[in-house]
């Protein structure tokens, strides 16, 4: 059945660290090997073997109008015959700044890059240099890209300071990084009551999405909206996923919160690399050229992702997009919230706009330690029937289900009748 994938596979692994070119790709942590797709259409996947899927993994959140959008697959048509690179400005990098100021006020100033790394990593430079301070807060679970400082070993229980989680990372790095539980008002306040003046940003996923999906509990945004301004550190809101995926505002809309600094990333680019970090005036003014913050991108704003991204943001700006997005997603999550209940299973289904994740846990999933809870076994199971099936989700049981604009209600009913299948069996 996936014979092709298995040869790619064995092939790719001969001259690719782990045959692939991102880690979670490698199905691993579902035991599994990687399918290797060769197209999309809309909601669905066609793999080297010829299977089709219906896909909820949307190449990790950018596809939100699904594969192949035939205006995004004009605009990038268009744009490349027009050259695909020029090392120079373009009027769609001005374009693509309006409209991101459009629809996120808080952007006052923005830069493109080519990656939700490149926005991150550069949002804490910034950070550091206009407070003067080195030391930065994350939470457990949360995930920004592989930014060096921000790699640092998501802690079971209370904070845990500074333990590099991956090789080739110097201490004297991590030890400025500060990870805490998320949802933690208390971890929180006494980190800044201990270092508060050191402290230069605190960054966030304001809706966790990469340790499966988490809610935010009420007034925990705010509180670190409030905390963060009062200790004179500045508050970044990692939109990388959030943004044009809750709303054309992303989180900071949602939530009536405005950050000092936004990183976006995935949709923005509409499947194409696209990066951007931005915020209040007086911050961005310090990045170069205008001010003495080093950044810079041989491809950055590059014509090509900027038309693709252009392209996918007109369409969820059109009249109902969302809506369509949200009634798709609310239908799928009481669909697997029916099962779960017939089969009178304990797991959990979080939801939040067009993203959810199925928790294997009884347990209430708040932050990272209780996702952990959850049992990776059975989920790795539940993984391959629902592919076997031809439903292709995230090979996590820490990632979020993205549903698209493409998917239809057949679609989303099909996946939830998988699901009861698989969990008949499984229990
Ligand atoms: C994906 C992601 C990133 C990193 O983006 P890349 O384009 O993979 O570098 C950063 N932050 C969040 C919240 C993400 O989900």
């Amino acid at each position: 059945m996936n014979l092709r994938s298995k040869l790619f596979f064995e092939r790719a692994k001969k001259s690719i660290p782990g045959g692939v070119n991102s880690p979670v790709r490698a199905c691993k942590a579902v035991k599994s090997d990687p399918v290797f797709f060769e197209r999309g259409e809309g909601p669905y996947l066609i793999d080297a073997d010829g299977n089709r899927y219906i896909d909820y993994v949307g190449s990790w959140g950018p596809l939100i109008l699904g594969h192949a959008h035939p205006n995004v697959v004009a605009e990038v048509y268009f744009a490349s015959k027009r050259g695909t690179s020029f090392g120079a400005p373009t009027w769609l990098e001005v374009e693509m700044a309006e409209l991101l100021k459009t629809c996120i006020p808080s952007l006052e100033l923005v830069r493109l890059v080519n990656s939700g790394t490149e926005a991150t990593m550069s949002a804490l430079r910034l950070a550091r240099a206009y407070t003067g301070r080195k030391k930065i807060v994350k939470f457990d679970g949360c995930y920004h890209g592989h930014v060096d400082s921000l790699l640092v070993k998501a802690g079971s229980g209370l904070a845990t300071f500074g333990i590099p989680a991956s090789p080739g990372i110097p201490e004297e790095l991590t030890n400025h990084t500060i990870s805490l539980p998320f949802n933690d008002f208390d971890a929180v306040k006494s980190a800044f009551e201990k270092f508060g003046q050191e402290i230069a940003c605190v960054i966030l996923e304001p809706v966790p999405a990469n340790m499966g999906v988490i809610i935010p509990k009420e007034g925990f945004l705010i509180f670190l909206r409030e905390i963060t301004a009062k200790y004179g550190a500045l508050l970044i809101f990692d939109e990388v996923i959030t943004g044009f995926r809750l709303g054309p505002g992303g989180a900071q809309e949602k939530f009536g919160i405005k950050p000092d600094l936004t990183c976006l990333g995935k949709i923005i680019g509409g499947g194409l690399p696209v990066g951007a970090y931005g915020g209040k005036r007086e911050i961005m003014s310090l990045v170069a050229p205008e001010g003495p913050v080093y950044q810079a991108g041989t491809l950055s704003g590059n014509p090509i992702a900027v038309s693709a991204g252009l392209a996918t943001i007109r369409e969820l700006l059109k009249p109902g997009a969302y809506e369509k997005l949200e009634s798709l997603s609310q239908r799928l999550e009481l669909g697997l919230k029916e099962v779960l209940r017939d089969l009178n299973l304990p797991y959990k289904v979080t939801r939040f706009c067009s993203m959810l994740t199925l928790f294997f846990t009884d347990k209430e999933v708040t932050d990272f330690q209780s996702a952990l809870t959850c049992d990776t076994d059975k989920f790795a199971l539940f993984w391959q029937g629902m592919l076997k099936r031809g439903i292709y989700l995230p090979p996590s049981q820490f990632e979020a289900w993205f549903v698209s604009l493409a998917h239809k209600v057949e679609d989303i009913d099909r996946t939830v009748e998988c699901a009861r299948e698989v969990l008949r069996e499984l229990g």
